[in-house]
């Protein structure tokens, strides 16, 4: 693990597969190599969890609170990996360093594994880690970044706290994913989805929030606890905003002054239309920019960032 192999000989297929490098069964390889088992039960019944950080001008941002995630929710799946918490940052970093990309989506995954005699008790599997480094990707895409996105609310109701713990990052998308072909049947770019109580809960693979008469508010239920949500509520301490993880219900949202939606892929992104209606202006709002602003200046700031040292740097 401490010896970086050259990979520069493997040939990734551009159509199929972007640049980038994964870490799987203790080795580095190009992502077009990185193939797990059809029995892994991470593939067969999505048991697994995961992170996703990001490396923006060749460092990490908020690894630290991205490791805590994944740890705790291995934790909480009954889930061990071989490597410590030095050795899974020393793995994030290698598979950086190797695809040589300066902004980076970085995924962290454990997945259940495969039993050896596949059996069906989840404590007979053999837990994986994978890892892997492509590049940085956003929930929305450059036009959508300057005039807002338009996003529909779903008709679902988001898997309930009490059947899937919301806090453990989880591949139980099937609802999400429905909800984005609602969306898009319905001219929108993405899904907002409602939780069991009416209030609005999140979308796919983003936490949602509301500006109204100046507070800024975001569902405190049935929600991952996004890393960027969090630099959201740091953001507005220092900008004296009040911010607040409150029940939001779908009439509310509507009525917003202002909507943006949080991410590590992507970052703080505007809303500007729910359900064919324009929100606010129905351009990007003002608190929803200033936000923006602080939170990429914030990846400047020294104690929120690793340096990635990379093959050709001296
Ligand atoms: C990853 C994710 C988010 C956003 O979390 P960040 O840590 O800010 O990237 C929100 N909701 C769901 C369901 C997610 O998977």
């Amino acid at each position: 693990m401490n010896v970086l192999p050259s990979l520069s000989e493997h040939y990734t297929d551009p159509k199929t597969y972007p640049p980038g490098v994964a870490f799987l069964d203790g080795q580095y390889l190009p992502i077009s190599e990185a193939k797990i088992s059809v029995l892994d039960y991470g593939l067969l019944h999505s048991d697994a969890t995961y992170d996703v950080v990001h490396v923006w001008n060749g460092a990490f941002f908020r690894l630290e609170n991205h490791l805590d995630r994944f740890f705790a929710g291995l934790e909480k799946l009954h889930m061990s990996i071989e490597y410590d918490r030095g050795q899974v940052i020393e793995i994030l970093h290698n598979c950086v360093a190797l695809s040589g990309l300066k902004n980076s989506y970085v995924e962290f995954i454990c997945t259940r594994g495969m039993s050896p005699t596949f059996s069906r008790d989840p404590r007979h599997a053999v837990n994986q880690f994978i890892a892997f480094a492509i590049p940085f990707g956003s929930v929305a895409n450059p036009e959508q970044m300057k005039h807002g996105l338009n996003a529909a609310i779903s008709s679902l109701v988001r898997i309930p706290p009490k059947s899937v713990d919301p806090t453990v990052k989880n591949y139980h998308w099937l609802d999400l994913v429905k909800g984005l072909y609602e969306a898009y049947d319905r001219g929108a770019d993405t899904a907002i989805l409602i939780d069991e109580n009416g209030n609005v809960s999140e979308g796919p693979g983003f936490n949602i929030f509301a500006v109204i008469n100046g507070r800024v508010l975001t569902p405190r239920f049935g929600v991952l606890l996004g890393i960027t949500r969090q630099t959201v509520f740091d953001i507005c301490t220092n900008l004296e905003i009040d911010c607040s993880a409150v029940d939001i219900p779908q009439d509310q949202l509507l009525g917003a002054d202002e909507i943006f939606i949080s991410s590590t892929a992507g970052g703080i992104m505007p809303v500007t239309k729910v359900n064919g209606q324009s929100i606010g202006s129905g351009t990007p709002g003002q608190i929803t920019n200033q936000i923006t602003m602080s939170y990429w200046e914030l990846h400047k700031e020294e104690n929120k960032r690793m340096v990635v040292r990379y093959l050709d740097d001296k």
